[in-house]
């Protein structure tokens, strides 16, 4: 008898999780269920258009679409076209893989204000991401806040600053490159709440800040430690000595022959946004940082800035019957069990941290629970999935639809990009529908 799995969301994890459940062989059909017409999740909508090699990794996960078992169902939403209950009642397992797709939000005094962005919108925006691409962010001042002092807040500001030459290797949509660089953008701040040893930047992402064309990176050579200090692991410290080598090495740089500037700025707290209805400056409170949580000083400090830009890590959205952990933000869960019968992995399970491989083995975990307790064939899943569907008159986007996309978007791209993304679903479905009945014709 087979097993009939649902998972929802075609991203790392879930492409993880279904490749686990093939190579266990587990006897099983999977379906991959994804809000948007296009697989691939972060790797799509999260991964800058200028890390290109990172997206290579979508190689493997078509292997796993092309494998027998595995059936794709794009531009279906869990929540509005089909419900998490409605899919447990369909489906012998259901696994969550739905990442964290909110900002966890600062709550600052002004933070209403025009210029405010959030980095899951921001991002999602120069990436074509469907749901924001009409965020059309203020980008009028030559100065720039990020709040944060992860990944994600240098790939934001890396993209702010990179020539259009530099751009020509990537997939951002023209929109977005024409914005940033008609933008009079020259500096970058990027604000830490706590010292450079305890940023979270890996080092080949700092390091790359070193290597950019037409930009310096700033740091004060007085706020650098000479040692990391004590209380962490030796994974870590490593990790963290690497990271004041390179602050040390960019504090020594000369910044005069490149006309922009990013500059780091530690033991920083944000406070409140400045300015009347839209952004003016951001003042911040001095930390010191005491067994690792940075502790605010009393004294402050303001940074003029039209637009602010906060990644300070991400959360889930409430969606029924799903149970959320409201302080980390992400789904109540033991070792990948929700429920029985229901699973969750990769950030929506573990919270978001890590790399995309960081996700592999949550699949591989619920696989062994799924082929050692789930009795197969009490729900029989696919059929009734379909017949759900079409009764909602629901156009799904099949794996076969989605390559149809992916070939187009290559052949429109200009030399030397990688691809022109589609950046509507509407102008996706409109294509796919005139494709098929060219097929047919
Ligand atoms: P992150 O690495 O967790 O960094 C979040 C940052 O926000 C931290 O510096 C944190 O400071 C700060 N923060 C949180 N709350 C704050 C507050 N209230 N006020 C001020 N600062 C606050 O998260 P991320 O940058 O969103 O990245 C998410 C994951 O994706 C990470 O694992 C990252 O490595 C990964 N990623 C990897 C790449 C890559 O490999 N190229 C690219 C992008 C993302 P504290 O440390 O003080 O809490």
């Amino acid at each position: 008898m087979t097993i009939s799995i649902a998972i929802v969301g075609a991203g790392p994890s879930g492409f993880y999780a279904a490749q686990a459940l093939v190579d266990r062989g587990v006897d099983c059909h999977i379906d991959l269920i994804e809000t948007l017409p296009t697989p691939y999740g972060l790797i799509r909508g999260g991964v800058a258009p200028d890390h290109q090699h990172t997206k290579r990794v979508t190689r493997t996960y078509e292997e796993t679409a092309g494998e027998p078992q595995v059936n794709f169902y794009g531009n279906v939403e869990v929540g509005r076209d089909v419900s998490i209950l409605e899919l447990r009642s369909m489906y012998d397992a259901v696994i969550l893989a739905i990442g964290m797709p909110m900002d966890r939000g600062l709550n600052l005094i002004g933070g209403y204000k025009r210029g405010v962005y959030g980095a899951a919108e921001f991002v999602g925006w120069y990436n074509g991401h469907p749901a924001y691409r009409d965020l059309d962010p203020l980008l009028e001042d030559k100065r720039v806040a990020i709040i944060g002092n992860g990944n994600v807040a240098l790939d934001i500001g890396r993209l702010l600053v990179k020539t259009r030459e530099e751009m020509t290797v990537t997939d951002m949509p023209d929109y977005a490159i024409d914005k940033i660089q008609n933008s009079p953008i020259s500096d970058v701040y990027i604000f830490g709440r706590r010292g450079p040893a305890e940023a979270k930047f890996t080092n080949v992402e700092l390091r790359e800040i070193g290597r950019l064309a037409d930009c310096a990176p700033i740091v004060d050579p007085d706020e650098l430690p000479d040692e990391v200090p004590a209380g962490f692991s030796e994974r870590d410290q490593r990790l963290r000595e690497r990271n004041l080598a390179t602050f040390r090495a960019f504090s020594e740089m000369d910044p005069s022959n490149k006309s922009k500037r990013l500059h780091f700025h530690f033991r920083s707290m944000p406070l409140e946004i400045l300015g009347g209805d839209r952004v003016e400056g951001l003042r911040l409170q001095r930390t010191v940082v005491e067994d690792g949580e940075a502790m605010g000083t009393g004294r402050y400090y303001d940074v003029l800035c039209g637009t602010i830009i906060a990644a300070v890590g991400y959360r889930m959205g409430p969606l029924e019957g799903v149970p959320l952990d409201g302080r980390r933000g992400n789904v109540v869960n033991d070792g990948g069990r929700v429920e029985d019968g229901f699973f969750v992995v990769g950030w929506a399970k573990r919270g978001a941290t890590g790399v995309i491989s960081s996700n592999k083995p949550d699949g591989d975990q619920v696989a062994e629970i799924i082929a050692n307790e789930i009795t197969p064939g009490n729900r029989p899943g696919r059929p009734t999935f379909e017949e759900h569907l079409t009764s909602r008159g629901i156009r799904w986007v099949s794996f076969e639809d989605w390559r149809y996309i992916d070939e187009a978007e290559i052949a429109a791209a200009a030399e030397g990009m990688p691809r022109k993304k589609f950046v509507s679903v509407d102008e996706m479905i409109t294509f796919l529908d005139k494709e098929e009945s060219r097929d047919k014709s």
